[in-house]
């Protein structure tokens, strides 16, 4: 088995070259569900992984707009369709000078299991571009929403595919491309998650990823009798995924102690509390600056810059008990996972999609820490855009404690599925195959059930 596992990731390597991160991806799925593989020998005959690692259709397209000085700029447009064997396309936007092909390739196929494990019936996708919202105007945010939509349009659809946010896609974004895309199609429909209230947004959407990874890392203390009371948190990101899991373990008793952004971390060794967390919430949300002006309004926080040097990042260098990595991918090598297990920290939870490098997973699971990988721990994003879309068919909206008690049993869910997949194949406690595997069996059985499509 393991040389077919080999083969399959050979082949993904020469069709997807110079795209390290989507071989990354698929090498992870390949290596948990060669068990699956192994004991059910119809899915290899029905090439099952061959089609999965083959995304539906790639759509890549030219954004043309005007800067506020009047200048012509040009961006590139995607949207990986990758995989619509149990629902809708759906996946994020990313807007990011590093987005290209490979990143969202790895994101997408990341996104297929994920939405799998939801429960709900949504297929897997994922677009963006390589525009760089930091230090734009509202205007031209604005106009280049609208010329990303101006082709998007063709392709998405509430029955077809539902894009949500993601890097550098929060609310704003997303107002500026749903206005587009009604004026373009001329109908008002939930085409797009993370809506605002007023206009078809859920109750919850904006808290639901890092609320779900707080969630989920519970679940994974309650097996050891275990809670979040008391325990140091180390926070990556200040963005949308970093602020809500920071809130919900606060409210759960944790002591979260830095977070950081894309130039450097914080380290408030006194704790983040809800004024310090609505001082960052101002600071990323309205003023949108950087991380660092915290210190200058709390000074008993340190700031430092967040370089990987021979010793891993200051960042991942700190006492604590739990690490939530909510920031982007690979942001933990291997050295920063032995340097969180020696200073103590016995639980990683990932916020962000794929932040931890293969090796430094590996550390973790030597270690037997609980750890949990991004596609369970962060899946209440999705899943929270799966009830913002059955709201928006049913045209009504659940108040907030209905849709988090339903965000709760998800994820609790999640966990159980991720749990028993992992003991039902042979490598219990397991949450990096428990999650694949689960994932895989729901879409490869309805792969199976629809034919070769
Ligand atoms: P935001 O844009 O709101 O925040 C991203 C944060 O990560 C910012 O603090 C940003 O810093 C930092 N960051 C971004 N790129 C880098 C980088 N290359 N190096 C270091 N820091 C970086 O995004 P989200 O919070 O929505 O997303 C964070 C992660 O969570 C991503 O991996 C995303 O795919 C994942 N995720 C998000 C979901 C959602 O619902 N939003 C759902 C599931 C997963 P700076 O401001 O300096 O750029």
């Amino acid at each position: 088995m393991h040389d077919y596992a080999e083969e399959i990731i050979a082949l993904v390597e020469a069709k997807n070259p110079a795209e390290p991160e989507f071989h990354q991806a698929v090498r992870e799925v390949v290596e948990s569900t060669s068990r699956v593989i192994e004991r059910h020998p119809e899915y290899r005959a029905a090439k099952i992984m061959e089609r999965m690692v083959e995304p539906e259709r790639v759509i890549i397209f030219r954004v043309p707009w005007v800067d506020d000085q009047g200048g012509i700029q040009i961006n590139r447009g995607f949207r990986i369709q990758m995989n619509s064997a149990i629902g809708p396309f759906k996946g994020g936007l990313r807007f990011h000078p590093s987005v290209n092909l490979g990143i969202l390739k790895f994101l997408a196929f990341e996104q297929v299991f994920k939405n799998a494990l939801t429960t709900l019936p949504m297929g897997g996708g994922k677009g963006g571009s390589d525009f760089d919202p930091k230090g734009k105007s509202d205007g031209e945010v604005m106009r280049f929403c609208q010329s990303f939509m101006c082709e998007l349009y063709r392709h998405i659809g509430a029955d077809t595919d539902v894009p949500a946010g993601d890097i550098g896609v929060g609310g704003r974004e997303i107002g500026y491309l749903f206005g587009m895309y009604k004026r373009l199609k001329g109908e008002f429909t939930g085409v797009l998650t993370g809506k605002g209230l007023n206009w078809g947004g859920s109750l919850i959407r904006p808290e639901a990823t890092g609320y779900g990874c707080v969630y989920f890392a519970s679940e994974m203390l309650a097996t050891r009798a275990d809670t979040l009371a008391g325990k140091k948190c180390l926070i990556s990101g200040s963005g949308n995924v970093a602020q809500y899991a920071l809130q919900k373990i606060i409210e759960l008793g944790g002591i979260p102690v830095s977070v950081s952004d894309s130039s450097g971390f914080i380290y408030d060794e006194a704790g983040i509390d809800p004024e310090k967390l609505a001082c960052i919430m101002d600071l990323k949300n309205v003023r949108r600056g950087r991380i660092k002006e915290y210190v200058e309004e709390h000074p008993s926080a340190v700031y430092e810059p967040c370089e990987q040097t021979g010793e891993g990042s200051p960042q991942w260098n700190l006492k604590a008990d739990c690490a939530f990595p909510c920031a982007t991918q690979n942001e933990i090598t291997e050295t920063d996972a032995r340097n969180l297990i020696k200073n103590g920290v016995y639980l990683v939870a990932e916020g962000a999609n794929m932040p931890t490098t293969p090796a430094g997973v590996d550390v973790f699971l030597d270690a037997g820490i609980l750890y949990a990988p991004g596609k369970a721990a962060n899946a209440g994003g999705v899943a929270t855009s799966g009830l913002e879309m059955s709201q928006d068919s049913m045209r009504l909206s659940w108040p907030r404690e209905e849709v988090d008690s339903r965000l709760r049993h998800i994820m609790k869910n999640i966990h159980q599925a991720c749990v028993d997949s992992a003991a039902a194949y042979g490598t219990p406690g397991n949450y990096v195959n428990g999650a694949n595997i689960a994932g895989f069996l729901k879409v490869a059985n309805a792969m199976m059930d629809q034919g070769l499509v």
